[in-house]
């Protein structure tokens, strides 16, 4: 591992846990992405590119770095610092493991592989002297895995860049499209009652019930709306559901966390109208306001963050497949932004959030060549 630069960088960042905590109340060092940023900035400095830390939340910072080329052009690499939890794993997951060409642990494919793959790229480039055909800017994001808002963060505080590729496990190809996602709760409140008496009360649970017969047919008929040419038809899916105290108390309360999947151009109000439209003429329901949202996203073939990219794939690996994914990434948030964001990365997204979580070394090594190929002059 000491011998490869790389693979040593990518074993340090897996080796510090960074568990993205999910709204679910876990603290602690390995509940945050600081100590991966602190990683990430000495890694920089160490190879004089300057940088600094910013607060998305307290404790999880963003890692912004400019590389200032003298060019008109400035490209945006970005890649999320957080992990999903490591409970279920069956191997170390902090642990890094080299075996059978692949290097083990949680966040090695989703998406510290990416992460390392462009800092590599960049600095490896750097140290050798040579030239940068754009400014880059290297963002290593906060809280991917679930609200997006280290890439929220860094738009809102006016960051600027004309074209983005983000880290993401895509086997090297360039997703240019992404669905969408806006997930917020339901919420029905009835009056509680002794449940030997349930005329004296209004049953929460029965109207979350009215409600989702009312939202399962929305679904089905989602699948029959219009396709987008690349992502098919938008989808929703009713998630976790909540409601009673007691079995001998009528329930006052249920709530609903439901997640639409969307297609590029729908908005979050869209979205929730919609719905509002579907549970029409039933009482006793409310929307929370939705506690996630990030729009899907589309790129032209003919826009730079794809053609660049592909020049550089073909030179490297000797062909360059374009697609469009299902899953949302910062990628949407870029595009909402008005910054053309492609997703590319070393890894498969099928190895992401697994239980032996892997990347393949010689799929990482090309994409830390292919960045180098992009920026070079
Ligand atoms: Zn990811």
């Amino acid at each position: 591992m000491n011998s490869d630069p790389l693979l040593r960088l990518l074993a340090d960042l897996v080796a510090i846990p960074s568990v993205n905590p999910m709204g679910r109340g876990r603290t602690g060092a390995g509940y945050s992405e600081n100590d991966v940023a602190v990683c990430v900035e000495a890694y920089l400095r160490a190879h004089r590119v300057d940088c600094r830390l910013t607060e998305v939340a307290p404790g999880r910072p963003n890692v912004t770095a400019f590389v200032d080329a003298g060019a008109d052009t400035t490209l945006l690499l970005e890649a999320h610092t957080d992990t999903v939890n490591a409970d279920s794993m069956t191997i170390p997951p902090f642990i890094p493991e080299v075996k059978n060409g692949r290097l083990y642990g949680r966040g090695s494919c989703d998406t510290k592989g990416s992460l390392a793959a462009f800092l590599h790229g960049v600095c490896s480039h750097l140290d050798a002297g040579c030239r940068l055909r754009f400014n880059v800017m290297i963002v290593a994001a906060a809280d991917e895995e679930y609200q997006f808002s280290g890439a929220l963060h860094a738009v809102a505080g006016g960051l600027k860049a004309d074209f983005a590729v983000v880290g993401e496990p895509t086997l090297l190809h360039i997703v240019r499209a992404h669905k969408g996602v806006t997930r917020w709760r339901i919420v029905t409140r009835g009056v509680a009652a002794h449940s030997a008496y349930p005329e004296r009360g209004e049953n929460a649970i029965y109207a979350m019930g009215r409600v989702l017969g009312r939202l399962e047919a929305y679904g089905t008929s989602l699948r029959g709306s219009p396709p987008h040419p690349l992502l098919g038809p938008p989808s929703f899916s009713a998630g976790v559901i909540e409601g009673g105290e007691a079995v001998n108390i009528v329930p006052g309360r249920c709530t609903l966390e439901v997640d639409r999947r969307t297609l590029p151009g729908e908005t979050a109000a869209q979205v929730l109208g919609e719905a509002a439209g579907v549970l029409g003429g039933l009482g006793g329901w409310s929307f929370d306001p939705p506690h996630l949202s990030v729009p899907g996203m589309e790129v032209s073939v003919e826009s730079p963050a794809v053609r660049f990219l592909s020049l550089a794939l073909r030179d490297v690996c000797g062909e360059t497949q374009v697609e469009a994914a299902q899953y949302a990434t910062d990628a949407g948030v870029y595009n909402g932004a008005g910054i053309p964001a492609v997703v590319f990365g070393p890894g498969d997204i099928a190895q992401a959030h697994t239980a032996e979580e892997w990347i393949d070394i010689e799929n990482l090594h090309a994409a830390a060549a292919v960045i180098r190929r992009l920026i070079q002059h």
